[in-house]
Parts: structure tokens; sequence; C-alpha cells
């Protein structure tokens, strides 16, 4: 049993006691929105030929396109805003709790770890809260914009090329977060599927939006870092769980919080969700992603390569009716 007065329980409560003053006096911090086109953020051809046989922009085609409501909730409605700062705002509620209970742990793989038998306390781990980077922290609408002006599909090399442009904006809630959690002495870590050759421009640009700061260590953990490191993120919390005590887990996809099975069905998929349905909204806090993700992925067997129609053709047979 912890004593109270013993140095774990002692960080505990001055980080509590931060924490707090944090959310009284950190409610003003802004955000900044870059000004550039959409043609210049990405660069794609963008003609399409008409009935007539005339080439036109395809942006002025109005034709339509599958990501258009999605691209548009996210950057224009009230609603997206409103969903992603009462996420945040909840989650800082929870790093309050998280931070004096000296047993608790937002990592399936930590609780695995510490639950066998271990020479450490888990109380004795610095805390951490461990986010993804991708329409969790930053906002990637404008790439979504890009392909849907040149009706071109996601590529690796687009997506590159619009990751070292650093123009991802912060999404709603997510710098005064992490703003919070710094005062409070938890450390921030990004979990990121995002490959290393792109670490320093999204370094850059988190750094830009006071989502990190300059002299901060390496806290990136990006794809493929180390050879183990794969999609499936399991591997990379678990080693993080050895380093840190994780006090919540935020992301935008399942693949955020728990290992499924990675390539799974949308089936298995919501099965998992439901299993740890009291997970959610305690210590696992997930924002919308309309535009992609392992749901759609799953609805056409993550066969990435199929044709868009296949695709299209797989998700209508996905509907309830
Ligand atoms: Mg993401």
């Amino acid at each position: 049993m912890s004593n109270i007065f013993s140095g774990s329980a002692i960080v505990a409560w001055v980080g509590a006691i931060l924490w707090t003053i944090g959310l009284v006096f950190n409610a003003n911090a802004t955000q900044e929105k870059h000004g550039k086109s959409v043609s210049e953020v990405l660069q794609v051809p963008s003609t399409i030929e008409t009935e007539s046989g005339k080439e036109v922009g395809f942006q002025q085609s109005n034709q339509p396109h599958e990501d258009l409501d999605a691209v548009l909730w996210i950057q224009t409605s009230a609603e997206y805003g409103a969903v992603a700062r009462q996420t945040f705002r909840a989650a800082r509620a929870a790093v309050g709790d998280a931070l004096v209970d000296s047993k608790w742990t937002a990592s399936t793989e930590q609780k695995k770890i510490f639950d066998s038998k271990t020479d450490r306390k888990l109380s004795e781990l610095p805390p951490a809260v461990v986010l993804d980077v991708d329409e969790t922290v930053l906002d990637n609408s404008r790439y979504q914009v890009g392909l849907i002006e040149s009706g071109g599909e996601y590529s690796p090399e687009g997506w590159k090329a619009y990751v070292e442009k650093q123009v991802a904006t912060p999404v709603p809630g997510a710098v005064e977060f992490v703003k919070a959690c710094r005062t409070a002495g938890v450390t921030v870590i990004f979990v990121t599927n995002r490959e290393h050759d792109v670490e320093t421009a999204t370094r850059e640009n988190l750094i830009a939006h006071g989502l990190m700061e300059k002299d901060d260590p390496d806290l990136i953990f990006t794809k493929y870092e180390k050879e183990e490191w794969t999609s499936d993120k399991k591997s990379r919390r678990e080693e993080l769980a050895r380093k840190y005590r994780i006090l919540l887990l935020l992301g935008d996809d399942l693949n955020d919080f728990i290992a499924t099975q990675y390539h799974s069905s949308s089936e298995v998929r919501r099965k998992v969700g439901d299993q740890y349905k009291d997970w959610f909204g305690e210590r696992w806090f997930i924002l919308p992603n309309p535009n992609y993700g392992g749901w759609e992925q799953s609805l056409y067997d993550w066969e990435n390569a199929v044709s868009s129609s296949t695709k299209r053709k797989r998700k209508r047979e996905k509907m309830v009716r």
C-alpha cells in the first residue's frame, strides 16, 4: 500500500494541484490559421472530361465526391468544433483523476505488464498522455480538399508532399489540452503513423502551433522508426508502458487505443468498441474523423489497391437497410 507522503504520492498531489491551477488560468489559448490557398497546399492535376468532351477544372465540374460533406462538416460546422472541444475538455478533467490514482493506466498493454510480476511499481513511472497526430491534434482537411478538387485519391507521395508543407492547423481544443498537461508536469507523447522521414516536418508543424516546444526531446514516435513499430501501434504503446504511466490515450481511430488484429472487419471493430465502452470518456478520448480511417478501410476489406468503383460497391453493400 502506498503512503500518502511517499515521493510518488507527493509528485501526484503536486501535479493535481498544478492541474487545477491550469484549468482556471489556461482558458484563453488561441489558434492560428494559415492563409494559404488549397492550390498552394497541394499541386495536383485538376481537369476532367465533360460530356461535351471539353476538359474543365474538376472543382468547376460539380461532380459528386464522397468526401465533400465530411470535409465541409470539419471545416465549416459549429458542431465539429464543439465536439472536438468537448472531447478535450473531458480529457482535461480525466487527467486530474488519473494523476491522483497511482494505479490508473489507459493502456491495456501496460495493465498486462504491471498485473503480472514486475520489479517496478506503476506509481513510480512519470505520468504521460499519448496522442495520435492526424485528425487528433492536427486538422488535415485541406489535404482532402486537394483530393476533391483534383478528383484524385490518397497517395503516399502526395501525402508526403502535403506534410512537408507544414500547413496543418490544430484541432479545436488540442492546444489548450496539451498546454494544461505540460503545466501539470505530464509528458505529452505523440504516436503517429506518419513515416519517420517526415518527423522533422511534423515536429515543426506541431511547434508552430504550440503543440510542442522547441527544446522538447524526441517525443514523436513514428511508424517504422524501429523495425517492429508497424502501423499497429501496440508495439509502441508496449515500449512506452515501460517508461511512463500512461494516463490517457487520445486518437481518432480504434488503432490509437487497442490492437484489434489490425486489419479486422467492421463487425469485429464494432465488437471491440463495445467491449471497451467503459474506457471511452474515462481514459480513452476519441475525436471524430468522417473522412478516413480503419472504419472506412474495413468496408472494402482493407484492399486499398482495388478500384474506386469496387470500393464504392462494397461500401454500398454495407449499408444497413
Ligand atoms: Mg489519426
